[in-house]
């Protein structure tokens, strides 16, 4: 007879069984599968609950299969962490290697956070208004490139480019203002057809969970070649997403109301339920904390951004991802960026006693997350962790 064993969650785990992120991980040796992380530990799902839809790469085979599916895979989740598992089930998460979770079809990446597009209008347009006119009236974003999402804890190379200088003409060379955007991004599980809007009300119909995700920038690149047409390849290089994607459901208790919309926004972006998220991020540079951004702050809800994302019919998929755009608050320790924290280069910050603008070789990132858990107590994020080569 096969041994069996029983999950121990630590008293203060941010991975209770109230909160279940689910992720794709290999233990030794072994293909990729889909996960649920539970304490310490990760439950192989197609052992666990002998269902062959987690024997997959990636999430989306079960994400498809929409809300009613997610809330009984979650209680038979529930139930299996609390009951004696095959030992074959259950992997320290320490022990595995973490893949994508997603297989991501389509990324758009928003700027929904009102102290963030401030802050910038003020570094690069210091004489103007801040906001742009079109601000305040739809959630300003661009189309992504998915291909080069990859998982927390991949190293990236410093990206090559062409480099804005003060002479007026580019040179060619690697980025020197290589910099990090904390965003929280949302997942689609179940998509929409092409011409059929997907309405704020409708968001939890469509969205399966959240996950953190470092949206990495080449400032110099981006600053001279995202005119008129927007970001390009100063960030299409890497997106980093969190390995574990947290349902919506764990996250009821996070809910809150989006501050006040100034003018109110049009009908189709109105958002009768609360969709904001009471989350609280913290970013390390070299394992020094230096932001703790809160989306509590963000202007437009993710349900505003699915809505106007689909308005003009566009067709969403599942493993569509779509982020908040950085996320900063009103102070200098809130902001979301180094461009922000650094005001565009000029406020060196002090990281381990070095004075630091933008990101140098070597240096590592990580964000976490926190937000209220339903029951009590706070959940923790799957971080998302990079280094420089
Ligand atoms: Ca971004």
């Amino acid at each position: 007879m096969s041994s069996r064993v029983r999950i121990e969650v630590p008293e203060d785990s941010g991975f209770g069984l109230t909160h279940l992120p689910y992720g794709v991980f290999r233990p030794s040796g072994g293909v990729p599968r889909v996960g649920a992380r539970v304490g310490d530990s990760v439950i192989d799902l197609a052992v666990a609950l002998d269902d062959p839809m987690f024997a997959q790469p990636s999430l989306n085979a079960f994400m498809t299969q929409g809300p009613q599916c997610w809330r009984e895979v979650r209680e038979r989740v529930r139930a299996a962490a609390e009951s004696e598992l095959p030992a074959a089930a259950v992997h320290s998460v320490r022990a595995v290697r973490s893949d994508l979770p997603v297989e991501v079809a389509d990324y758009v990446d928003f700027y929904a956070s009102l102290d963030h597009a401030t802050a910038m209008g003020r570094i690069f347009r210091p004489d103007g208004e801040p906001l742009l006119p079109n601000w305040r009236h739809l959630p300003v974003g661009y189309h992504g490139r998915a291909g080069t999402v990859v998982v927390s804890g991949t190293e990236l190379g410093r990206p090559h480019g062409q480099r804005r200088t003060d002479s007026g003409a580019p040179d060619f060379g690697p980025s020197r203002r290589l910099d990090i955007e904390a965003e929280l991004g949302f997942v689609v599980g179940v998509g929409s057809p092409l011409g059929r809007p997907i309405p704020t009300g409708d968001f939890g119909e469509h969205v399966f969970g959240v996950a953190l995700v470092n949206d990495w920038s080449a400032r110099d690149i981006q600053a001279w070649e995202a005119q008129p047409l927007g970001p390009f390849l100063g960030k299409s290089f890497a997106t980093s997403l969190s390995a574990w994607v947290t349902p919506l459901e764990a996250l009821a208790e996070a809910r809150i109301a989006l501050p006040p919309q100034y003018p109110e926004p049009l009908p189709y972006l109105s958002d009768s339920a609360p969709w904001s998220l009471d989350i609280a991020l913290r970013v390390e540079w070299n394992g020094q904390l230096v932001s703790t951004p809160p989306f509590s702050r963000m202007y437009w809800s993710p349900a505003q951004l699915l809505a106007h994302l689909t308005v003009n019919g566009a067709s969403t998929r599942t493993g569509d991802l779509f982020a908040s755009g950085t996320i900063s608050g009103a102070e200098r320790g809130e902001r979301g960026s180094f461009l922000e924290l650094s005001w565009g280069g000029t406020e060196p910050v002090e990281v381990n006693g070095e004075s630091r603008t933008f990101l140098a070789d070597g240096d590592e990132v990580v964000i976490s997350a926190s937000a209220p858990a339903v029951g009590g107590g706070r959940l923790t994020l799957g971080e998302v962790r990079g280094r420089i080569r």
